[in-house]
C-alpha cells in the first residue's frame, strides 16, 4: 500500500506552496486538486510582497516575470464625488490573472515530481487507528489515498466543511463577491500601475490591470444593502460613485453583459476552527481576510510555510499530536489574527456611507495615515 506522510487537499496558492515547502523538508506529500487547470477563480488578482518573497524563496520569481504580470506601484482610493487619495506602495506588487498564476505554481509542484491527483475531488476523509483514508473521485471512478496527516487547503467554502461539521457552515454573511476581466480598450480612463478602490453604500470595487491588456474588476457587496444581480451591483456603484462612472461612461452594463462572471456568495469572514479531527486548515480554509487588504494569497502562502515548520518541529522535537495542534493554533494567531481584524474593521467603515466620509476626510487631513493603514493589514 502506498502511504503518504501528508495529503494536501486543494491546489490553490495555499496547497501548492505547502507542497513545495514540505517536499523541501523531505516529507512524502501528495496534492489533490478537483479542477483542471488553468481555471479562473474569484479574486482581485493583486499580489503583494509576501507572494513575491515566497516566489523568490523557491527560485520562481524569474519564471513569474515571464508571465508578464502588471507591476503595481500605487494605491488610489476614490471618494463618491470627484476626488481621490493616493499613496505610493512601499512594497513590490503585481496584477496577474489567477488562472495563469495558480497554474504556474501547480506546475512548479509537478516539476518537483510531487504526486498530484488532478482532476480529483476529495469526497470523504476517514480516520483509522493506523492511517487516514481519503476517497477521491474524478467523475468516472473513485480511488483511495492513504496518509498520516491531512492539510485542508480547499478554499473559503466547501462541501467538506459540512461533512466535517465545522461550526461556521450555517452562518449567513450576505457578502457576495464578483469578478470580471474587462478589456483595457473599453475604459475611458485607466491608471494601469495603480490598484484603485471605488466605494458606495454596501459595496466596494477593486480595479487593477493584470497584463495581456486585461483589467480585473472585482467587487464585494453586502446583499442586505444592495441588489443581488452583478449588473445591479455595478449600477449601484455607478450611481453612488462619480469616479467609477467616469471609468466607463454609460457603457458599463453593455460591457459586462457578455463577459464571464466569477462569483461566490455568502463569504464568511469570521473565526473558524484551525484544526478539526486532526485536519490542519491553511489558506482560506483557515480564515478569509477582507478582500480590501488584497492580502489573501500572501496569507495563504504564509500559512503554508507555517504548517510546514510546525510539522518539521513535530518531527525534530517529537511533539505529540495535541502539542502540535496547540502550537499551530498559537503561531497562526500570532501571524494573522491582528491583520484580519484590522482589514475587517476598515472594510466595515468603507461599506458604510457615513463612516467612509468621516474616514476619507481624516485621511485628507493626515495623508500619512493611509500608508499606515495599508501596512497594518500586511505581514
Ligand atoms: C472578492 C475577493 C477579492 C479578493 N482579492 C484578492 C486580491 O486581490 N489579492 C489577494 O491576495 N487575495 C484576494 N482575495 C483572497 C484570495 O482569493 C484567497 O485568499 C486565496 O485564493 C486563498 O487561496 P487558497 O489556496 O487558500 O484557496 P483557493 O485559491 O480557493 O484554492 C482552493 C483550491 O482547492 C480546490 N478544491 C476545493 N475543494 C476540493 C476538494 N474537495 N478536493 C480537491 N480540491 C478541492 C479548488 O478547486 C481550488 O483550486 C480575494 C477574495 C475575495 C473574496
Amino acid at each position: 500500500m502506498d502511504k503518504y506522510d501528508i495529503a494536501i487537499v486543494g491546489g490553490g496558492p495555499a496547497g501548492s506552496t505547502a507542497a513545495l515547502y514540505l517536499y523541501n523538508l523531505g516529507f512524502n506529500v501528495c496534492l489533490i486538486e478537483k479542477k483542471k487547470f488553468p481555471r479562473e477563480t474569484l479574486c482581485g488578482e493583486f499580489l503583494s510582497r509576501e507572494v513575491i518573497d515566497t516566489l523568490k524563496n523557491f527560485n520562481l520569481f524569474e519564471g513569474f516575470l515571464k508571465l508578464n504580470p502588471n507591476p503595481i506601484t500605487k494605491f488610489k482610493f476614490y471618494n463618491d464625488n470627484n476626488s481621490f487619495i493616493e499613496t505610493k506602495l512601499k512594497f513590490p506588487a503585481y496584477g496577474i490573472k489567477r488562472g495563469i498564476f495558480d497554474n504556474f505554481l501547480l506546475d512548479a509542484v509537478k516539476e518537483k515530481g510531487i504526486t498530484v491527483f488532478q482532476p480529483f475531488e476529495v469526497k470523504e476523509i476517514t480516520r483509522g487507528k493506523e492511517f487516514i483514508t481519503l476517497i477521491v473521485d474524478n467523475g468516472q471512478s473513485s480511488q483511495e489515498i492513504f496518509c498520516d496527516k491531512i492539510i485542508a487547503a480547499y478554499g473559503k467554502q466547501n462541501i467538506l466543511d459540512k461533512k466535517l461539521n465545522r461550526d461556521f457552515t450555517n452562518h449567513k454573511s450576505f457578502l457576495n463577491g464578483v469578478k470580471f476581466h474587462v478589456d483595457e480598450s473599453l475604459f475611458n480612463v485607466l491608471d494601469k500601475n495603480a490598484i484603485q478602490i471605488f466605494a458606495a453604500n454596501g459595496i466596494y470595487c477593486g480595479i487593477n490591470s493584470v497584463g495581456g491588456n486585461k483589467t480585473t474588476v472585482c467587487f464585494l457587496e453586502n446583499r442586505q444593502m444592495t441588489q443581488n444581480n452583478p449588473k445591479d451591483q455595478i449600477k449601484t456603484l455607478t450611481e453612488g460613485n462619480k469616479n467609477f462612472k467616469k471609468l466607463f461612461g454609460e457603457n458599463i452594463i453593455s460591457i459586462i453583459t457578455d463577459l464571464p462572471i466569477y462569483g461566490t456568495g455568502n463569504i464568511f469572514l469570521g473565526k473558524r476552527e484551525l484544526v478539526k479531527n486532526g485536519i490542519y486548515f491553511i489558506g482560506d480554509s483557515s480564515a478569509v481576510i477582507a478582500p480590501l487588504a488584497g492580502d489573501g494569497i500572501g496569507m495563504a502562502m504564509q500559512s503554508a510555510k507555517l504548517i510546514s515548520k510546525i510539522f518539521e518541529k513535530q518531527k525534530t522535537d517529537e511533539l505529540d499530536d495535541r502539542q502540535t495542534e496547540q502550537y499551530y493554533i498559537q503561531e497562526w494567531k500570532k501571524l494573522f489574527k491582528r491583520r484580519i481584524f484590522i482589514a475587517k474593521s476598515i472594510q466595515n467603515i468603507i461599506m458604510n456611507n457615513y463612516y467612509r466620509k468621516i474616514g476619507y476626510s481624516i485621511i485628507k487631513i493626515f495623508p500619512g495615515l493611509l500608508e499606515n493603514i495599508i501596512s497594518a493589514t500586511r505581514g
